[in-house]
């Protein structure tokens, strides 16, 4: 039997992967060991605990070298699309195309957690007139402005409407600024009226058939503006094998979630499930490596779960996480303090559901647009939250809200009542900045009051 998975330090990660380099571990190009992004300016990451895997290894790696991968497509003459906003659409279609790489200039949002606010984007956010009133991922107007984050795209993608007001405000602010956007809309998903046509959405929900069709619309745009950037048409066959490719991400991070959020004792840790999820968003800007980083977790997991060992004691406390947190360190904290995450919404739900493979390829990807958590209304969220908190066998729900982002302001509300009303569990709300340590006490005095719940309530 393999000795027992641990959560450790990155000061550990030094030794352990000195140890794994004797014993012959073998690592992509982008590999080495972990310390070394503390010279780059991640400040954070010696305040985190880590999965010891060499799977956790490389997902780190992964994550912590976008910017050189995209620096490097730069330079081989890629062409680079920046998606702002869908979360899991147009990068979808943007891989479609040879040539062609796409990211999500949103992922600023965790550089001043990640760089400890030492890179100063949140500053330049404040010196436009984009202050604390909104968001985090204000910190992208910062990434643009100093361009030593990611270069700057070739093409610059917005889904606007519904689906978040802060953002469409920060990338109005961006486009006045001189980067050119292409906006594309989605309205807001309504339940069909009576005896009005409808079609089903992956994820359950339905949506009146026009609506589907006006986004599918807007993604035609988006498809002839991709074409032209590759210079090759977008057809229905590339676009086929793109959500075919994108599916496979898809059904590996279904299995990885299902196992990781219902084995006990917990086989992997919060923070890396978080990091997994997200490479399902736009493959960490490359699709292929994506798949086989999400694979070698996958099958670090199973073997966790056939031997019976985790990352944790068995028993924790089962919470439901809601909203992504701006510091990564609060999910190592829910742990610490006795729970483990069971379960997630950070947003983005549609970007997990398989894409239909069985309808015409801008039909399906409308249909999974329209899905998308954000571009409904709280209330159907908090339905989606319910019905996934009881698959995964929740204890307790906990929303941790983003400071600043418009929605936060009332659906901790709407999703803590429905909770209550279907599940009867206890729900907790926190609010996570960009870095929690002059709040750590707080926080984890509530998290550890959930936890305790639970337990009392195993108990009764
Ligand atoms: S976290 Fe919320 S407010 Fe911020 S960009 Fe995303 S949806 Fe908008």
């Amino acid at each position: 039997m393999s000795p027992r998975p641990r959560r450790i330090r990155l000061e550990d990660w030094t030794r352990r992967y000195a140890e794994l380099r004797a014993a012959g571990l073998s690592e992509p190009s982008y590999g080495g060991p972990l310390e070394r992004h503390v010279l780059d300016g991640d400040l954070r990451l010696p305040k985190l605990l880590y999965d010891d895997s060499p799977a956790a290894l490389r997902l780190w790696n992964f994550l912590l070298t976008e910017e050189d991968r995209l620096q490097a497509a730069r330079a081989e003459g890629k062409k680079l699309v920046g998606a702002m906003k869908d979360l899991g659409t147009v990068p979808v279609m943007a891989w479609s195309l040879p040539g062609v790489v796409a990211f999500y200039p949103d992922g600023a949002w965790w550089i001043p957690c990640v760089m400890e606010l030492s890179a100063g984007l949140l500053a330049v956010a404040d010196r436009l007139g984009v202050d604390e009133s909104f968001c985090p991922v204000r910190a992208m107007l910062g990434a643009f402005l100093t361009e030593a984050h990611y270069p700057i795209p070739d093409l610059l993608t917005c889904n606007a409407g519904a689906v978040c007001d802060d953002f469409s405000a920060i990338a109005q602010r961006l486009a006045g600024l001189g980067h050119p956007v292409l906006w594309w809309e989605s309205p807001h998903r309504r339940r069909p009226d009576p005896g009005e046509e409808a079609v089903e959405l992956p994820g359950g929900f339905t949506a009146p058939r026009g609506h589907v069709a006006l986004v599918r619309e807007e993604l035609a745009r988006i498809r002839e503006a991709l074409g032209r950037l590759a210079g090759l048409p977008l057809t229905d066959e590339r676009l086929a094998e793109g959500i075919r490719a994108a599916n496979r991400v898809r059904r590996v991070l279904r299995e990885l979630r299902d196992l990781a959020y219902t084995a006990d004792p917990c086989p992997l840790p919060a923070l890396e499930m978080l990091i997994a999820e997200m490479l399902a968003l736009h493959f960490c800007s490359d699709r292929e490596e994506a798949l086989a980083v999400l694979g070698e977790l996958l099958g670090e997991v199973r073997g966790r779960v056939a031997e019976g060992t985790g990352v944790l004691d068995p028993g924790a406390a089962r919470i439901f996480w809601v909203n992504p947190v701006a510091d990564l360190s609060a999910m190592n904290l829910l742990e610490d303090c006795g729970g483990r995450v069971c379960g997630t919404d950070y947003l983005f739900s549609h970007a997990l559901d398989e894409i239909p493979g069985d309808l015409e390829p801008l039909e399906a990807l409308a249909r999974m647009a329209v899905a998308d958590p954000m571009t409904g209304s709280a209330a159907d969220r908090a339905e989606r939250i319910c019905r996934d908190a009881a698959r995964f066998g929740a204890e307790a729900v906990l929303v941790s809200r983003i400071p600043g982002a418009s929605h936060c302001a009332t659906e901790g509300r709407i999703i803590g009542d429905a909770v209550d009303r279907s599940l009867g569990l206890p729900v907790l709300e926190i609010e996570v900045p960009p870095l929690i340590d002059s709040v750590r006490a707080g926080i984890s005095g509530r998290m550890e009051a959930l936890v305790e719940t639970v337990r009392r309530r195993r108990r009764a």
